[in-house]
């Protein structure tokens, strides 16, 4: 009888479940799973940290629209890839992470790296478990994959003791449970599918809210279409932006503020009115607004506001469900109304505002200007990684996404450290498109080790950092308690050189022209490579209109 050992049963399961590549960080007691992996034909990307394999993983989900995977060993391990978790929580991104574990026959007795990992998973995964017999490894890694993917997609964690990845068993009539099918679009009930209509058809400042749910649906193509058929205006969120192109007319985008706060019916598909949608509430919202809300998960239904219809399935099909709605009874947002030319106005008035900025010849560089020169050359089709905090905020307004899916960045938690994962998932996934990761200099201290695992795979990642000196930007020199400013780092960082000492190319910047000619070279180079562009220490964004806790 054949026989085969656990961590040769992990692999063939997650081939099983159709895993293209894991990504992870080798030692006791996983590095055979990751062998094996290889062995099956999964490509095996090694980062420098487990956050990074972490972060990676849960992209390569939203990318793929599948379940990405990421191997972690035991104890810290384990535990450094749990901000990745939380991550994929916040995000409603599914992942499976393996995180090895002391053996069984040593747990509760100071083994090797002991840690209540299960616990500490839990709060952030959709299911935890630990095979306590090789056998049980397949139809755990079934259960892992359905529960990530189905329902609300979430992260999953498997236990994995040393014991058991180094167990061996009888390959012969081992329960392999089949492949995980992707999950059934549910509609939503038809009535409540006519009541949305009748709602837009009282409206007279209709708005469509487009977020990450669209895009993760895959719903671009009936979003469009039911924009083409009302001609309503379209707010994206920061992940959501693509599923419309930011050049579609009707993307109202420089207009943020006006849209939010004078909309009187909002459609909202696939995003929460959460902190980044200002809870939905006054002043950012209309007091009065109505919310037709769109969410696979029904108890999403009416968070923060409540919803005057509910629609909960899954967004492809209800768009599809709205737009033959609208075949029957058909509904436009008047195109000469006082609404269109309003937002025609503001649109315009807040672009304008922003030419200066971006045409600025001034140096030292402000963010604006080194952004606009990215637009000039970004291809159309090119995934955009954008993490900082000014630096990722001022970029949605100038860096235009034409695709779905082709912007990640901090999303929902707001974290910092996730880029250089999401970027490296993204090379590997998609060779074929242009991989940008513009980060703050705060962002890449967080991760920057992984551009080692660019140049080690040849991934030809574009990586952008905007160097300002510090967290917010500043300059380190003793202020009068005689201490360095609680936020600044080492004056005039030159993160090219850290690249360059890694193999790949490095770029350094200070104007605008120098930035042009870095681009180039660093697209043409084939390779991956760093540009280093040294803004100005006191660089700000435009002024907000509301500044309160946003801007705490
Ligand atoms: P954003 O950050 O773009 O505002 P959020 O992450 O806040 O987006 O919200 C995304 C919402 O989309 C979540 O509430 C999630 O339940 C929902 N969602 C995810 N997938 C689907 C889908 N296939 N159909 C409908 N809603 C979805």
């Amino acid at each position: 009888m054949a026989k085969i050992n656990g961590a040769a049963l992990i692999a063939k399961c997650l081939k099983q479940q159709g895993v293209k590549e894991l990504f992870g960080v080798v030692g006791i007691p996983v590095t055979g799973i990751a062998k094996a992996a290889q062995d099956e034909g999964i490509r095996y990307i090694g980062t420098r940290h487990e956050q990074a394999a972490g972060f990676a993983a849960q992209a390569v989900s939203y990318i793929r629209g599948h379940v990405g995977v990421a191997l972690t060993v035991s104890g810290p391990g384990m535990t450094n890839a749990t901000t990745a978790l939380g991550n994929a929580w916040s995000n409603c991104w599914p992942m499976v992470l393996l995180g090895g574990a002391t053996d069984l026959e040593y747990t509760h007795r100071g083994g090797f790296q002991e840690a209540p990992q299960m616990a500490i998973a839990r709060p952030f995964c959709k299911w935890v478990g630990q095979p306590t017999r090789a056998e049980d490894v397949p139809r755990m890694i079934e259960h892992a994959f359905r529960t990530a993917w189905h329902g609300r997609p979430g992260p999953v964690y498997i236990d994995l003791p040393g014991d058991i990845i180094e167990a061996t068993l009888d390959d012969a009539g081992l329960a392999m449970p089949a492949q995980v099918a992707p999950p059934p679009r549910m509609a939503a009930p038809p009535e409540l599918v006519a009541k949305a209509v009748e709602t837009l058809r009282a409206a007279k400042k209709p708005l469509l809210i487009v977020g990450k749910g669209s895009a993760w649906s895959e719903a671009s193509t009936e979003v469009r279409r039911f924009v083409e058929r009302t001609d309503i205006p379209v707010l994206p969120t920061p992940m959501g932006k693509g599923v419309v192109p930011d050049d579609h007319p009707n993307v109202v985008s420089a207009a943020r503020s006006y849209v939010l706060k004078n909309a009187d019916v909002i459609l909202l598909a696939g995003a929460r009115l959460n902190w980044i949608l200002h809870f939905g509430a006054a002043p950012r919202f209309n007091p009065d607004v109505k919310v037709i809300q769109i969410d696979l998960a029904q108890e999403e239904i009416g968070t923060n506001v409540p919803a005057t219809v509910g629609l909960t399935g899954d967004l492809k099909a209800v768009m599809t469900q709205l737009v033959g709605q609208l075949e029957e009874s058909p509904w436009e947002c008047d195109p000469k109304g006082e609404w269109k030319k309003g937002l025609t106005a503001e649109v315009a008035k807040r672009k304008a505002e922003l030419k200066p900025a971006l045409e600025s010849n001034e140096t030292p560089m402000g963010y604006f200007r080194p952004l606009n020169e990215i637009q000039k050359v970004m291809p159309r089709d090119a995934i955009l990684v954008a993490e900082g905090a000014s630096t990722m905020d001022i970029s949605r307004s100038v860096l235009e996404n034409y695709f779905p899916k082709k912007r990640l960045d901090a999303g929902s938690w707001g974290t910092m450290g996730a880029a250089t994962g999401f970027a490296l998932a993204s090379a590997v996934v998609h060779p074929e498109h242009r991989v940008i990761a513009l980060m703050g200099d705060a962002s890449f201290g967080f991760s920057g080790m992984e551009i080692e695992v660019a140049a080690r795979y040849k991934l030809p990642i574009t990586w952008i950092v905007f160097t300002n000196g510090g967290i917010g930007g500043g300059v380190a020199k003793p202020q009068q308690n005689g201490q360095l400013p609680v936020n600044v780092y080492q004056n005039g960082c030159r993160y090219d050189k850290v690249m360059e000492a890694f193999g790949g190319k490095g770029f350094h910047c200070e104007s605008p022209d120098q930035l042009a000619k870095a681009l180039q070279a660093a697209f043409a180079s084939g390779e991956t490579a760093l540009i280093n562009v040294a803004i100005a220490p006191t660089a700000k964004k435009a002024p907000q209109t509301y500044t309160h806790w946003l801007t705490r």
